[in-house]
């Protein structure tokens, strides 16, 4: 059992120091954010992420998992500090915004009394370890303090946050003292995965060439999309056909709207950045995230390929986050679609099984206009006389609604499949005008 830490109780924080504790360690979650530890403190949870709710309230229950806004509390006695806080972009060409990093790591210099080992997790520029040990040698209320620092980005993805961080494919950890590497590596021994120690830079750019090489190959299958919509073949079946080769994988093949959230469009702009600011010309970061970025406009332009002007058109929206099984709004292709769609004149009734508060705050947020959204209880309501309906995410309950009966209630029967989840022929047969992403046999 070891005594633990973690800031920050996002999306990898809460999950992070969740699954440490439900593997017998006592941790302590630490945020800036008083609503959120009082929420917590309550068994409200922040972020909606499957699984996440049963676990926390099992290990507040056995006492392994307690949440504070207090550095001093969360930091007596732990032997491990996790920095799990947000890295948006910065306001900049597209780096990194280490604010929180370093206001997390000035906080704990300030509370150590004790040698402890400080793990960042959030994903941060090449050299942030350096910057994070000099940050907290910097401001140590206790000069004579040792500490170490280790690099062990994270690699789970949202939706499935829980499942991953039990199941990691590996740990990475980097560190320029191989001891304080191998006791955190002793940390996960229970997980039974792959462990890679390195040095610090290298962990740090581990996790930026694993998350654009995965954006790489989705905008790589988008931009096929394109080219088998044009020469009649379809996408779908060219990715399953592509994935059994061991050497591509099926992972990441999906043709559609392209990659949202909080970590692909940063970390592929903060990776092309650094290489920019290094001197090189990262070309193929550069096409992946023009394509990216075309993927959304396809919607808008099918849209308008059928209907003409969308002026006075109801377009309904299925899936308000980024991804299925999320509530995350962060970069979500709907506030693209949304925004060009009403900036077109039409209205929106959208419907998300999980982001409905988090959608409409964003969407406020990002200077949407609200008065043109209606925010519907189900998927059948979003279908209610609407001109057409847009699949935006993949959630397992779009996948089995009773088609007809949307067809039925809708004013003109256009379907766009923003994520391939439904099949052409079908939808053709129930009457609809169905447009897919890729799919040959509907240009
Ligand atoms: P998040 O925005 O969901 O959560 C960050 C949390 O940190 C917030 O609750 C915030 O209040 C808190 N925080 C900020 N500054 C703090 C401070 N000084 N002290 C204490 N708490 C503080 O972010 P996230 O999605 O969990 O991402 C965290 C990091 O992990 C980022 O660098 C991200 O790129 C990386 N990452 C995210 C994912 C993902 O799927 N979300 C996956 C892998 C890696």
């Amino acid at each position: 059992m070891s005594v633990i830490c973690v800031i920050g109780t996002g999306y990898v924080g809460l999950v992070t120091g969740t699954c440490l504790a439900d593997m017998g360690n006592q941790v302590t979650c630490v945020d800036i954010v008083p609503e959120k530890i009082e929420r917590l403190k309550q068994g409200v949870l922040p972020i909606y992420e499957p699984g996440l709710k049963e676990l926390v309230e099992r290990n507040v229950r056995a006492d392994r998992l307690r949440f504070t806004t207090s550095y001093a509390e969360g930091l007596k006695d732990s032997e491990f500090i996790f920095i799990a806080v947000n890295t948006p972009p910065d306001n900049t060409a597209g780096g990194a915004d280490m604010r929180y990093v370093e206001s997390a790591a000035r906080n704990i210099a300030e509370e150590l009394d004790h040698y402890a080992i400080i793990i960042n997790k959030s994903t941060v520029p090449v050299g942030s370890g350096d910057f994070v040990s000099r940050v907290v040698r910097n401001n140590l209320q206790r000069p004579d303090v040792r500490f170490s620092v280790v690099s062990n980005p994270e690699f789970l993805a949202e939706g499935s946050a829980v499942r991953d961080c039990q199941n990691p494919d590996r740990i990475v950890l980097g560190s320029s003292e191989p001891e304080a590497a191998q006791k955190v590596a002793h940390l996960y021994l229970p997980l039974r995965a792959p462990i890679v120690v390195t040095d610090l830079y290298t962990a740090e750019m581990v996790k930026y060439a694993s998350n654009a090489f995965l954006a790489t190959k989705i905008s790589f299958i988008n931009e096929i999309a394109q080219i088998c919509e044009r020469l009649g073949a379809d996408v779908k079946e060219v990715a399953v056909g592509m994935g059994y080769d061991r050497r591509i994988g099926s992972g990441m093949l999906g043709a559609g709207l392209g990659y949202g959230g909080s970590c692909f469009p940063k970390d592929v702009r903060a990776l092309a950045h650094m290489a920019d600011e290094a001197g090189l010309h990262p070309q193929m970061l550069h096409a992946v995230m023009e394509i990216n970025h075309d993927q959304r406009r396809l919607v808008v332009a099918k849209l308008t390929n059928i209907l003409g002007s969308l002026r006075g058109c109801t377009i309904g929206l299925l899936g308000l986050a980024f991804k299925a099984n999320t509530d995350d709004m962060r970069e979500a292709p709907s506030v693209d679609i949304i925004r060009w769609v009403t900036a077109q004149g039409a209205v929106v009734r959208a419907y998300d099984p999980v982001a409905m508060e988090t959608g409409r705050f964003s969407l406020e947020q990002e200077g949407v206009r609200l008065d043109a959204v209606t925010f519907c209880e189900t998927a059948y309501e979003v279908a209610e006389n609407a001109d057409a309906v847009v699949v935006v995410t993949d959630w397992n309950e779009f996948k089995s609604l009773n088609m007809q009966q949307i067809r039925d209630s809708m004013r003109r029967p256009v379907l766009v499949d923003g994520r391939n989840i439904y099949e052409p022929a079908e939808m053709n047969h129930l009457g609809f005008i169905y447009r897919g992403i890729g799919r040959g046999t509907n240009p």
